[in-house]
Protein backbone atom coordinates (compact mmCIF):
# COMPACT_ATOMS: atom_id res chain seq x y z
CA UNK A 1 0.00 0.00 0.00
CA UNK A 2 2.87 2.24 0.78
CA UNK A 3 4.19 2.60 -2.62
CA UNK A 4 0.77 3.82 -4.09
CA UNK A 5 1.82 7.02 -3.51
CA UNK A 6 4.54 6.35 -6.28
CA UNK A 7 1.93 5.36 -8.74
CA UNK A 8 2.08 7.34 -11.87
CA UNK A 9 -0.80 7.22 -14.90
CA UNK A 10 2.31 6.82 -16.80
CA UNK A 11 2.67 3.21 -15.30
CA UNK A 12 -0.95 2.27 -16.96
CA UNK A 13 -1.21 0.93 -20.67
CA UNK A 14 -3.40 4.06 -21.18
CA UNK A 15 -3.78 5.95 -24.93
CA UNK A 16 -1.66 9.38 -25.08
CA UNK A 17 -5.05 10.50 -25.86
CA UNK A 18 -6.14 9.67 -22.22
CA UNK A 19 -2.24 10.99 -20.73
CA UNK A 20 -3.44 14.07 -22.59
CA UNK A 21 -6.93 14.24 -20.92
CA UNK A 22 -4.88 14.03 -17.40
CA UNK A 23 -2.70 16.18 -17.83
CA UNK A 24 -5.47 18.64 -18.92
CA UNK A 25 -7.76 17.94 -16.43
CA UNK A 26 -4.13 18.29 -14.02
CA UNK A 27 -4.27 14.95 -12.28
CA UNK A 28 -0.78 14.73 -11.66
CA UNK A 29 -1.18 11.24 -9.77
CA UNK A 30 -3.61 8.89 -9.55
CA UNK A 31 -5.42 8.88 -6.07
CA UNK A 32 -5.25 5.61 -3.85
CA UNK A 33 -8.78 4.29 -5.07
CA UNK A 34 -7.08 5.16 -8.80
CA UNK A 35 -3.93 3.26 -8.09
CA UNK A 36 -5.60 0.29 -7.04
CA UNK A 37 -8.78 -0.11 -9.35
CA UNK A 38 -7.72 1.05 -12.51
CA UNK A 39 -4.82 -2.29 -13.75
CA UNK A 40 -7.60 -4.80 -12.71
CA UNK A 41 -9.95 -2.64 -14.17
CA UNK A 42 -8.39 -2.50 -17.35
CA UNK A 43 -7.17 -6.58 -17.25
CA UNK A 44 -11.22 -6.85 -17.65
CA UNK A 45 -11.71 -7.98 -13.61
CA UNK A 46 -14.70 -7.31 -11.68
CA UNK A 47 -14.05 -5.03 -9.00
CA UNK A 48 -15.71 -4.36 -5.46
CA UNK A 49 -14.64 -0.22 -4.83
CA UNK A 50 -15.29 0.43 -0.94
CA UNK A 51 -14.97 4.22 -0.87
CA UNK A 52 -17.05 7.00 0.02
CA UNK A 53 -17.59 9.66 -2.51
CA UNK A 54 -14.44 12.25 -2.94
CA UNK A 55 -12.16 9.81 -3.19
CA UNK A 56 -11.88 9.77 -6.90
CA UNK A 57 -13.93 6.86 -7.75
CA UNK A 58 -15.71 8.22 -10.76
CA UNK A 59 -12.13 8.85 -12.59
CA UNK A 60 -10.95 5.22 -11.36
CA UNK A 61 -13.78 3.51 -13.10
CA UNK A 62 -13.63 6.25 -16.14
CA UNK A 63 -10.33 5.55 -17.55
CA UNK A 64 -10.44 2.14 -17.76
CA UNK A 65 -13.88 2.15 -19.38
CA UNK A 66 -12.52 4.97 -22.03
CA UNK A 67 -9.82 3.15 -22.79
CA UNK A 68 -11.46 0.53 -23.58
CA UNK A 69 -14.16 1.78 -25.72
CA UNK A 70 -12.08 4.75 -27.62
CA UNK A 71 -13.34 4.22 -31.32
CA UNK A 72 -16.13 1.78 -30.80
CA UNK A 73 -19.29 2.36 -32.27
CA UNK A 74 -21.59 -0.14 -29.52
CA UNK A 75 -22.90 1.36 -26.52
CA UNK A 76 -20.08 -0.50 -24.73
CA UNK A 77 -20.55 0.62 -21.02
CA UNK A 78 -23.50 1.05 -18.66
CA UNK A 79 -23.26 3.37 -15.38
CA UNK A 80 -25.86 3.21 -12.76
CA UNK A 81 -26.17 5.81 -10.28
CA UNK A 82 -28.33 7.25 -7.84
CA UNK A 83 -29.28 10.91 -8.12
CA UNK A 84 -29.52 12.17 -10.96
CA UNK A 85 -26.39 15.20 -9.63
CA UNK A 86 -24.01 12.41 -9.78
CA UNK A 87 -25.29 11.41 -13.17
CA UNK A 88 -24.38 14.76 -14.15
CA UNK A 89 -21.35 14.54 -12.36
CA UNK A 90 -19.94 11.59 -13.94
CA UNK A 91 -21.31 12.51 -17.44
CA UNK A 92 -19.10 15.35 -17.11
CA UNK A 93 -16.24 13.44 -15.91
CA UNK A 94 -16.73 11.25 -18.69
CA UNK A 95 -16.51 13.88 -21.02
CA UNK A 96 -13.66 15.51 -19.52
CA UNK A 97 -11.29 12.44 -19.78
CA UNK A 98 -12.73 10.73 -22.82
CA UNK A 99 -14.35 13.30 -25.11
CA UNK A 100 -10.67 13.53 -26.96
CA UNK A 101 -9.98 10.03 -27.13
CA UNK A 102 -13.78 10.02 -29.28
CA UNK A 103 -16.30 8.57 -26.19
CA UNK A 104 -19.31 9.58 -26.78
CA UNK A 105 -21.40 9.57 -23.28
CA UNK A 106 -25.49 9.89 -22.73
CA UNK A 107 -27.42 10.49 -19.98
CA UNK A 108 -30.52 9.26 -19.01
CA UNK A 109 -32.53 10.29 -16.00
CA UNK A 110 -35.74 10.73 -14.74
CA UNK A 111 -37.59 13.93 -14.12
CA UNK A 112 -36.57 15.78 -17.25
CA UNK A 113 -39.01 15.23 -21.02
CA UNK A 114 -38.74 11.73 -22.70
CA UNK A 115 -37.55 13.83 -26.15
CA UNK A 116 -34.46 14.85 -24.28
CA UNK A 117 -33.70 10.73 -23.74
CA UNK A 118 -34.96 9.70 -27.44
CA UNK A 119 -32.53 12.60 -28.78
CA UNK A 120 -29.93 11.78 -25.92
CA UNK A 121 -29.93 7.66 -27.33
CA UNK A 122 -29.83 8.94 -30.95
CA UNK A 123 -26.27 10.49 -30.56
CA UNK A 124 -24.89 6.86 -30.62
CA UNK A 125 -23.64 6.86 -27.19
CA UNK A 126 -20.97 4.30 -26.47
CA UNK A 127 -21.31 4.88 -23.16
CA UNK A 128 -25.04 5.58 -20.93
CA UNK A 129 -24.72 7.32 -17.16
CA UNK A 130 -28.74 6.55 -16.03
CA UNK A 131 -30.47 6.16 -13.03
CA UNK A 132 -32.48 3.50 -12.47
CA UNK A 133 -36.04 4.21 -12.62
CA UNK A 134 -36.28 5.96 -15.63
CA UNK A 135 -33.70 3.53 -17.22
CA UNK A 136 -35.85 0.74 -16.41
CA UNK A 137 -38.99 2.61 -18.36
CA UNK A 138 -36.74 2.96 -21.76
CA UNK A 139 -35.89 -1.14 -21.02
CA UNK A 140 -39.33 -1.81 -20.32
CA UNK A 141 -40.88 -0.17 -23.51
CA UNK A 142 -38.11 -2.17 -25.49
CA UNK A 143 -36.72 1.26 -26.38
CA UNK A 144 -33.23 0.61 -25.10
CA UNK A 145 -31.24 -2.71 -26.12
CA UNK A 146 -28.21 -3.42 -23.79
CA UNK A 147 -27.25 -6.69 -25.43
CA UNK A 148 -23.79 -5.32 -26.35
CA UNK A 149 -22.83 -3.72 -23.20
CA UNK A 150 -19.36 -5.05 -22.26
CA UNK A 151 -18.89 -3.36 -18.67
CA UNK A 152 -21.42 -2.42 -16.17
CA UNK A 153 -21.09 0.24 -13.27
CA UNK A 154 -23.22 0.22 -10.28
CA UNK A 155 -22.39 3.53 -8.07
CA UNK A 156 -23.22 3.95 -4.55
CA UNK A 157 -24.94 0.73 -4.07
CA UNK A 158 -25.40 1.07 -0.60
CA UNK A 159 -27.17 4.51 -1.34
CA UNK A 160 -29.23 2.43 -4.53
CA UNK A 161 -30.27 0.25 -1.63
CA UNK A 162 -31.10 3.04 1.20
CA UNK A 163 -33.57 4.36 -2.02
CA UNK A 164 -34.96 1.51 -3.01
CA UNK A 165 -33.39 0.73 -6.22
CA UNK A 166 -32.27 -2.57 -5.19
CA UNK A 167 -35.31 -4.70 -7.70
CA UNK A 168 -34.89 -2.04 -10.21
CA UNK A 169 -31.17 -2.88 -10.65
CA UNK A 170 -31.81 -6.45 -10.39
CA UNK A 171 -34.06 -6.24 -13.46
CA UNK A 172 -31.36 -3.70 -15.12
CA UNK A 173 -28.96 -6.87 -14.99
CA UNK A 174 -31.25 -9.22 -16.18
CA UNK A 175 -31.15 -7.27 -19.81
CA UNK A 176 -27.32 -7.43 -19.81
CA UNK A 177 -25.49 -9.62 -21.50
CA UNK A 178 -23.86 -12.64 -19.11
CA UNK A 179 -20.17 -12.21 -20.27
CA UNK A 180 -18.88 -8.52 -19.02
CA UNK A 181 -17.16 -6.82 -16.83
CA UNK A 182 -18.91 -5.77 -13.56
CA UNK A 183 -17.56 -3.16 -10.87
CA UNK A 184 -19.45 -1.71 -7.94
CA UNK A 185 -18.62 1.52 -5.95
CA UNK A 186 -20.01 1.41 -2.14
CA UNK A 187 -19.42 2.74 1.06
CA UNK A 188 -20.68 -0.04 2.80
CA UNK A 189 -21.58 -3.15 2.14
CA UNK A 190 -25.07 -3.70 3.21
CA UNK A 191 -26.39 -7.34 2.87
CA UNK A 192 -28.55 -6.59 -0.32
CA UNK A 193 -25.35 -5.25 -1.80
CA UNK A 194 -23.31 -7.91 -0.86
CA UNK A 195 -25.71 -9.87 -2.62
CA UNK A 196 -25.76 -8.23 -5.80
CA UNK A 197 -22.35 -8.87 -5.69
CA UNK A 198 -22.55 -12.31 -4.88
CA UNK A 199 -25.16 -13.21 -7.73
CA UNK A 200 -23.81 -10.67 -10.93
CA UNK A 201 -19.99 -10.46 -9.94
CA UNK A 202 -17.58 -12.93 -10.69
CA UNK A 203 -14.50 -13.61 -8.56
CA UNK A 204 -14.26 -9.81 -8.27
CA UNK A 205 -11.15 -7.96 -6.41
CA UNK A 206 -11.60 -6.28 -3.47
CA UNK A 207 -10.70 -2.85 -2.81
CA UNK A 208 -10.45 -0.55 0.28
CA UNK A 209 -10.09 3.02 0.91
CA UNK A 210 -10.31 3.98 4.42
CA UNK A 211 -13.83 4.70 5.18
CA UNK A 212 -13.09 7.77 7.60
CA UNK A 213 -10.83 9.11 5.31
CA UNK A 214 -12.86 12.47 4.82
CA UNK A 215 -13.13 13.05 8.66
CA UNK A 216 -9.47 13.05 8.63
CA UNK A 217 -9.33 16.24 6.93
CA UNK A 218 -12.33 18.23 8.28
CA UNK A 219 -12.07 20.07 11.27
CA UNK A 220 -15.20 18.65 13.23
CA UNK A 221 -16.93 20.25 16.52
CA UNK A 222 -20.56 19.50 18.09
CA UNK A 223 -22.69 21.88 20.27
CA UNK A 224 -24.87 20.25 21.97
CA UNK A 225 -28.39 22.39 22.70
CA UNK A 226 -31.95 22.59 22.81
CA UNK A 227 -34.24 22.41 19.39
CA UNK A 228 -34.76 25.74 19.64
CA UNK A 229 -31.43 27.08 20.08
CA UNK A 230 -30.55 25.57 16.56
CA UNK A 231 -32.20 28.43 14.54
CA UNK A 232 -30.49 31.21 16.26
CA UNK A 233 -27.09 29.64 16.04
CA UNK A 234 -27.62 28.65 12.36
CA UNK A 235 -27.81 32.22 11.16
CA UNK A 236 -24.92 33.65 13.62
CA UNK A 237 -22.63 30.84 11.72
CA UNK A 238 -23.82 31.95 8.54
CA UNK A 239 -23.35 35.59 9.20
CA UNK A 240 -19.64 34.90 10.44
CA UNK A 241 -19.18 32.75 7.73
CA UNK A 242 -17.35 34.02 4.39
CA UNK A 243 -16.89 31.26 1.93
CA UNK A 244 -19.32 28.67 0.80
CA UNK A 245 -21.49 26.57 3.21
CA UNK A 246 -23.68 23.58 3.02
CA UNK A 247 -26.67 23.30 5.59
CA UNK A 248 -28.22 19.53 5.94
CA UNK A 249 -31.46 19.57 7.23
CA UNK A 250 -33.35 16.28 7.71
CA UNK A 251 -36.77 16.69 5.86
CA UNK A 252 -37.56 18.27 2.92
CA UNK A 253 -40.21 20.61 4.79
CA UNK A 254 -36.87 21.82 7.26
CA UNK A 255 -35.14 22.16 4.35
CA UNK A 256 -38.08 24.82 2.75
CA UNK A 257 -38.23 26.64 5.42
CA UNK A 258 -34.77 27.47 6.26
CA UNK A 259 -34.17 28.62 3.33
CA UNK A 260 -37.00 30.49 3.84
CA UNK A 261 -35.83 32.16 6.97
CA UNK A 262 -32.19 32.14 5.95
CA UNK A 263 -32.78 34.27 2.82
CA UNK A 264 -35.55 36.76 4.83
CA UNK A 265 -32.51 37.47 6.52
CA UNK A 266 -30.82 38.40 3.41
CA UNK A 267 -28.49 35.95 3.70
CA UNK A 268 -28.57 34.41 -0.39
CA UNK A 269 -29.36 30.35 0.27
CA UNK A 270 -30.41 27.85 -2.34
CA UNK A 271 -32.06 24.68 -1.77
CA UNK A 272 -32.19 21.33 -2.82
CA UNK A 273 -33.98 17.93 -2.38
CA UNK A 274 -35.71 15.66 -4.06
CA UNK A 275 -38.92 17.20 -4.42
CA UNK A 276 -37.87 20.27 -6.38
CA UNK A 277 -37.94 20.05 -10.52
CA UNK A 278 -34.94 19.12 -12.18
CA UNK A 279 -35.10 22.58 -13.69
CA UNK A 280 -34.66 24.32 -9.60
CA UNK A 281 -32.05 21.56 -8.39
CA UNK A 282 -29.58 22.64 -11.38
CA UNK A 283 -30.31 26.41 -10.75
CA UNK A 284 -29.40 25.81 -6.58
CA UNK A 285 -26.51 24.19 -7.84
CA UNK A 286 -25.44 26.35 -10.54
CA UNK A 287 -25.82 29.40 -8.04
CA UNK A 288 -24.07 27.75 -5.72
CA UNK A 289 -21.08 26.77 -7.60
CA UNK A 290 -20.73 30.25 -9.25
CA UNK A 291 -20.87 31.75 -5.27
CA UNK A 292 -23.74 33.75 -6.07
CA UNK A 293 -25.74 31.75 -3.66
CA UNK A 294 -22.76 31.17 -1.38
CA UNK A 295 -25.03 29.08 1.15
CA UNK A 296 -27.05 25.83 0.14
CA UNK A 297 -29.72 24.04 2.22
CA UNK A 298 -30.29 20.86 1.45
CA UNK A 299 -31.31 16.75 2.31
CA UNK A 300 -28.98 13.76 2.39
CA UNK A 301 -30.35 12.29 -0.98
CA UNK A 302 -30.18 15.35 -2.81
CA UNK A 303 -26.73 16.31 -1.36
CA UNK A 304 -25.11 12.72 -1.51
CA UNK A 305 -22.27 12.95 -4.13
CA UNK A 306 -22.61 16.56 -5.08
CA UNK A 307 -19.07 17.66 -6.43
CA UNK A 308 -18.68 21.29 -5.40
CA UNK A 309 -15.17 22.52 -4.55
CA UNK A 310 -14.37 25.27 -2.46
CA UNK A 311 -16.75 24.35 0.14
CA UNK A 312 -15.39 25.64 3.41
CA UNK A 313 -18.22 24.77 6.15
CA UNK A 314 -20.60 21.89 6.61
CA UNK A 315 -23.45 22.59 9.21
CA UNK A 316 -25.76 19.61 10.06
CA UNK A 317 -28.80 21.53 11.53
CA UNK A 318 -30.12 18.18 12.31
CA UNK A 319 -28.38 15.25 13.32
CA UNK A 320 -27.95 12.13 10.88
CA UNK A 321 -29.73 9.02 12.16
CA UNK A 322 -27.42 7.01 9.77
CA UNK A 323 -23.60 7.54 10.97
CA UNK A 324 -22.81 6.49 7.59
CA UNK A 325 -24.59 9.83 6.64
CA UNK A 326 -22.26 11.74 9.02
CA UNK A 327 -19.19 10.55 7.02
CA UNK A 328 -20.68 11.31 3.96
CA UNK A 329 -21.69 14.92 5.07
CA UNK A 330 -18.80 16.11 6.39
CA UNK A 331 -16.63 14.43 3.42
CA UNK A 332 -18.40 17.18 1.32
CA UNK A 333 -15.92 19.80 3.20
CA UNK A 334 -12.90 17.64 2.88
CA UNK A 335 -12.80 16.95 -1.14
CA UNK A 336 -9.80 15.38 -2.03
CA UNK A 337 -7.08 17.95 -1.27
CA UNK A 338 -8.81 21.14 1.13
CA UNK A 339 -9.93 21.11 4.05
CA UNK A 340 -12.79 22.10 6.07
CA UNK A 341 -14.95 23.03 9.17
CA UNK A 342 -17.81 20.77 10.17
CA UNK A 343 -20.38 21.93 12.72
CA UNK A 344 -22.97 19.38 14.03
CA UNK A 345 -25.98 20.48 16.14
CA UNK A 346 -27.30 17.75 18.32
CA UNK A 347 -30.08 17.91 20.81
CA UNK A 348 -30.36 15.36 23.83
CA UNK A 349 -31.95 13.38 21.72
CA UNK A 350 -29.76 12.92 19.24
CA UNK A 351 -27.36 11.66 21.83
CA UNK A 352 -27.96 7.86 20.72
CA UNK A 353 -27.01 9.18 16.62
CA UNK A 354 -23.85 10.74 18.40
CA UNK A 355 -23.26 7.56 19.63
CA UNK A 356 -23.35 5.61 16.95
CA UNK A 357 -20.83 8.38 14.73
CA UNK A 358 -18.56 7.52 17.46
CA UNK A 359 -18.66 3.98 17.29
CA UNK A 360 -17.95 4.47 13.42
CA UNK A 361 -15.08 6.66 13.07
CA UNK A 362 -14.02 6.54 17.18
CA UNK A 363 -12.13 9.52 18.92
CA UNK A 364 -11.80 11.61 15.54
CA UNK A 365 -15.61 13.06 16.85
CA UNK A 366 -14.97 15.56 19.31
CA UNK A 367 -16.96 15.52 22.50
CA UNK A 368 -20.20 17.78 22.12
CA UNK A 369 -19.80 21.65 23.36
CA UNK A 370 -22.88 21.63 25.93
CA UNK A 371 -24.63 25.53 25.07
CA UNK A 372 -27.09 26.03 27.62
CA UNK A 373 -30.01 28.37 26.43
CA UNK A 374 -28.70 31.13 28.31
CA UNK A 375 -25.46 30.78 26.12
CA UNK A 376 -27.89 31.12 22.78
CA UNK A 377 -29.04 34.30 24.27
CA UNK A 378 -25.71 35.55 24.65
CA UNK A 379 -24.80 34.86 21.25
CA UNK A 380 -26.94 37.96 20.33
CA UNK A 381 -28.12 36.93 16.87
CA UNK A 382 -30.19 39.79 16.70
CA UNK A 383 -29.68 42.20 13.97
CA UNK A 384 -33.36 42.89 13.69
CA UNK A 385 -32.79 44.87 17.09
CA UNK A 386 -35.92 43.84 18.88
CA UNK A 387 -37.12 40.51 17.75
CA UNK A 388 -40.50 41.03 19.68
CA UNK A 389 -40.40 38.22 21.67
CA UNK A 390 -39.02 36.14 19.22
CA UNK A 391 -36.32 34.67 21.00
CA UNK A 392 -36.80 36.52 24.51
CA UNK A 393 -33.27 36.02 25.66
CA UNK A 394 -33.15 32.05 24.57
CA UNK A 395 -36.37 31.26 26.65
CA UNK A 396 -39.19 29.52 25.11
CA UNK A 397 -41.94 30.67 23.76
CA UNK A 398 -45.41 29.32 24.56
CA UNK A 399 -45.98 27.36 21.13
CA UNK A 400 -42.16 26.05 21.27
CA UNK A 401 -42.74 24.41 24.76
CA UNK A 402 -46.24 22.92 24.20
CA UNK A 403 -43.96 21.31 21.00
CA UNK A 404 -41.21 20.31 22.84
CA UNK A 405 -43.85 18.38 25.82
CA UNK A 406 -45.51 17.06 22.97
CA UNK A 407 -42.22 15.40 21.51
CA UNK A 408 -40.92 14.63 24.88
P1 LIG B 1 -16.01 10.40 -6.27
O1 LIG B 1 -16.47 9.83 -7.55
O2 LIG B 1 -15.29 9.43 -5.38
O3 LIG B 1 -17.07 11.18 -5.56
P2 LIG B 1 -14.65 12.18 -7.91
O4 LIG B 1 -14.20 11.21 -8.91
O5 LIG B 1 -15.80 13.06 -8.20
O6 LIG B 1 -14.89 11.44 -6.55
O7 LIG B 1 -13.38 13.04 -7.51
C1 LIG B 1 -13.48 14.11 -6.64
C2 LIG B 1 -12.70 15.28 -7.18
O8 LIG B 1 -11.32 14.94 -7.33
C3 LIG B 1 -13.18 15.73 -8.55
O9 LIG B 1 -13.22 17.13 -8.55
C4 LIG B 1 -12.10 15.22 -9.49
O10 LIG B 1 -11.98 16.06 -10.61
C5 LIG B 1 -10.86 15.24 -8.63
N1 LIG B 1 -9.87 14.20 -8.98
C6 LIG B 1 -10.14 12.92 -9.29
N2 LIG B 1 -8.99 12.26 -9.55
C7 LIG B 1 -7.99 13.13 -9.37
C8 LIG B 1 -6.55 13.03 -9.49
N3 LIG B 1 -5.94 11.91 -9.83
N4 LIG B 1 -5.83 14.14 -9.26
C9 LIG B 1 -6.45 15.29 -8.91
N5 LIG B 1 -7.78 15.45 -8.78
C10 LIG B 1 -8.55 14.38 -9.00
Amino acid sequence: MSNQNDVKFADFPLSETIHQSLDQAGFERPLPIQAACIPPALEGKDVIGLAQTGTGKTAAFAIPIIQRLANKMELGALVLAPTRELAAQITAAFNELGKSSGLRVATIVGGVPMEQDFAALRSWPNVLVATPGRLNDHIENGRLLLDEIEVLVVDEADRMHDMGFIPQIHRIIAALPRKRQTMMFTATMADDVERIARKNMRDPVRIQIGITAPAHRAKQEIFELAEDAKRPLLLKLLRKSTGRVLVFARTKRGVDSLTRIVNARRLKAAKIHGDLEQGHRDESLANFRSGHCPILIATDIAARGLDVSGIEHVINYDFPHNAEDYVHRIGRTARVEASGLATSFATPLDRRFVNDVRKLIGDKLPKPTRLESYSVASTKVTPEKKPKGRYRSGRRSGSQRRAATKSG
